[in-house]
């Protein structure tokens, strides 16, 4: 997890092809998550251990729900999309400034309407907040 980040991308295909790398997309909820380091979402413990083969890391305290990935307790937890998708839609929500629909998301990166409106409902609201930590009792059903 000491790789440096490629430049932002600057269009769509760009966008699609940087965070189709899985250890960009993985660097990218990295530094969003956590840009002060890695912590436990449990304990807040620092430093864990990286499972580098299955890309989860476990803290070094022994409780229950040790191990966890980059999505644990996110806005992106409960859902099947990959991270790149969700990045891919983050970066066209953030670089066009007419707003995106749904339809436009959907056919930019290959996911279903209900899952880019999914997509679109989710992204707003952590834009909103300012957070993507999943808030209690916000869950909702995927596809
Ligand atoms: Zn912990």
């Amino acid at each position: 997890m000491e790789l440096d980040l490629p430049p932002e991308p600057k269009t769509l295909v760009e966008a699609i092809r940087h965070f189709a790398d899985p250890d960009v997309s993985l660097l990218t909820m990295v530094k969003l998550r956590w840009p002060n380091g890695v912590r436990c979402p449990t304990c807040g413990h620092a430093n864990p251990r990286f499972i580098r083969t299955r890309s989860v890391w476990e803290c070094r305290l022994k409780h229950v729900k040790r191990r966890f990935s980059a999505k644990t307790g996110t806005i992106f937890e409960d859902s099947p999309l990959p991270l790149d998708k969700w990045f891919t839609a983050i970066w066209l929500i953030s670089n066009c400034k007419n707003g995106v629909s749904s339809y436009e998301l959907h056919r930019a990166i290959g996911i279903t309407q209900k899952s880019a409106w999914f997509m679109l409902h989710r992204i707003r609201l952590a834009m909103e907040t300012g957070s993507i930590e999943k808030a209690d009792g916000t869950a909702e059903a995927d596809e």
